[in-house]
């Protein structure tokens, strides 16, 4: 392919991709934005595949098919609550992938470079490996956490800030001895400080992840999603490939933006999210006591037909038991029956951002009346019954009474502020967070145990019937 062809076609990928972003933005336009995506990273691969400089179809062919193979069987089997873990494993081959092509490019380095050009590339090298070890190894802890292969108390190692800021001076210091040694053509050593400099940051990206507490690994993903940008972008400038670094861009910066909306949304600093470490709290979390009370299906339906203003919140434990789709239906009932339904929805809810909007765009519960907490958290007081369908840290009140809480200074949906309080869940166990919730407890709570698809579906079932 001539080369300005190419670079139109890598316009329009570029163009394409910033319409995706934007489309992905609103959950009416998501659709669209997902099928530019779609369209821009084929016209994308396309395009390199038919570059000037690349002649190697063979070893795409042999890269490509069973790579798209795997790709699509993990996809189409993977359930909606492992995404995360899907998408943590993603972003970890990003980061592998930055590091091998930082060794490649250094292995067959380009002697058209010179002087400041030439030291400039050695630079990217250096760096975008750091990103990507960084990137991979906190992507696999990240993956290992949320898939509950490791568990999720914060790692807290004494001095760890110190010990973090040492790391980052001692791989700047190997970075300017590896610049020196490339300058001067010593090829063992440059390999040796650039895997010297792969195995501390690596070590880097396992100590920052380790060190985050359960209820924070929201940030953590979207972190990671930042990261694997900036590797994708600095691979791209080791390949100087344009759509690359773009692409990189797009990846890192919006990520960045999702990182600091999370942050936000858990009342967390950004800047101690960045070095990595936070999560635990001062002191011992006051111990939660008392007696909690049971409900069955039909007084929940007789709650439910008194009430005149109802805000459901759905939790993780919705996504497992898929009960979004009988929820919708019975919104619908409601409604025609006179009764205010809306859905509050947290920032963390579920185990990826944005995680209940998906589910409920897909069973056609209408966006209007799906409120984010900021919206909805002052309206509890007015609210006659709040059902609480899977949900646990979110709705957990430590998180304002005891400062010595893992979520102490979180912000969290005040529901216990309502007249009645259900809460449908299989257990007391607790949440991702793994602390108590004192919600349960209090007076106007009641607990409806048992799968929530299942409790919806009865709910329903006697609501028509009544
Ligand atoms: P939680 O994990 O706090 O609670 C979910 C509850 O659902 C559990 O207590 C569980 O209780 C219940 N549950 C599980 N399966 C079912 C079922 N089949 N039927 C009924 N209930 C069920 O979820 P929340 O949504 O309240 O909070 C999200 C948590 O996940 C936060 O701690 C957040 O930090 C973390 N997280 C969020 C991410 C994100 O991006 N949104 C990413 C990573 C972590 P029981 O076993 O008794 O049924």
């Amino acid at each position: 392919m001539p080369n300005t062809l190419s670079t139109v076609a890598y316009t329009v990928a570029a163009a394409l991709f910033i319409l995706s972003l934007s489309g992905l933005g609103n959950p009416e336009t998501a659709r669209r934005g997902n099928f530019f995506g779609i369209a821009g990273m084929l016209i994308a691969l396309v395009a390199t595949a038919a570059g000037q400089q690349f002649s190697g179809y063979g070893m795409l062919a042999l890269a490509l098919i069973p790579a798209a193979l795997i790709g699509w069987v993990l996809a189409s089997r993977v359930q909606m609550t492992e995404m995360p873990q899907l998408v943590a494993l993603l972003h970890s081959f990003v980061g592998a992938a930055a590091v091998l092509v930082g060794f490649a490019t250094l292995l067959k380095p380009n002697h058209t470079m010179i002087g400041a050009e030439a030291a400039i590339h050695t630079i990217e090298i250096y760096i975008g490996v750091c990103i990507g070890s960084v990137t991979f190894t906190g992507s696999v802890i990240a993956f290992a956490k949320l898939h509950g292969i490791i568990g999720g108390k914060p790692l807290i190692l004494p001095a760890r800030h110190l010990a973090n800021i040492i790391v980052l001076l001692v791989t700047l210091w190997i970075g300017s001895q590896f610049v020196h040694a490339v300058e001067t053509e010593q090829i063992a050593r440059s390999l040796w400080l650039l895997g010297a400099a792969t195995a501390i940051t690596a070590l880097l990206g396992i100590h920052m992840v380790m060190a985050i507490g359960g209820a924070d690994m929201p940030v953590v993903v979207s972190m990671l999603n930042s990261y694997s940008g900036w590797a994708a972008a600095a691979a791209g400038f080791m390949l100087s490939n344009d759509l690359l670094i773009i692409t990189g861009a797009l990846v890192g910066s919006s990520g960045a933006i999702l990182s600091y909306i999370m942050c936000k949304g858990m009342n967390r600093s950004f800047l101690s999210v960045i070095l990595g470490g936070f999560g635990a709290a001062e002191g011992t979390a006051v111990e939660v006591e008392g007696e909690h009370r049971e409900i069955q299906v039909d007084q929940t339906v007789s709650l439910i037909r008194n009430a005149k203003r109802i805000v459901i919140v759905p939790g993780y434990g919705m996504a497992v038991a898929q009960a979004q789709h009988t929820l919708s239906e019975l919104t619908k009932d409601l409604q025609s029956n006179g009764v205010m339904v809306q859905f509050a929805i947290h920032p963390i809810a579920g185990r990826l951002p944005g995680h209940m909007n998906v589910l409920l765009a897909e069973a056609n519960v209408s966006y209007d009346i799906v409120l984010e907490m900021d919206e909805i958290n002052h309206e509890f007081p007015e609210t006659d019954l709040v059902l609480v369908i899977g949900a646990n840290d979110i709705v957990n009140p430590s998180a304002i009474d005891d400062p010595a809480s893992t979520i102490a200074g979180m912000p969290v949906l005040e529901v216990w502020k309502a007249k009645d309080v259900i809460v449908m869940k299989r257990s007391m166990a607790s949440g991702y967070a793994g602390i108590a919730n004192p919600l349960f407890f209090k007076p106007n709570t009641q607990m409806l145990f048992g799968d929530a698809k299942k409790n919806v579906d009865a709910i329903l079932t006697a609501y028509r019937s009544g």
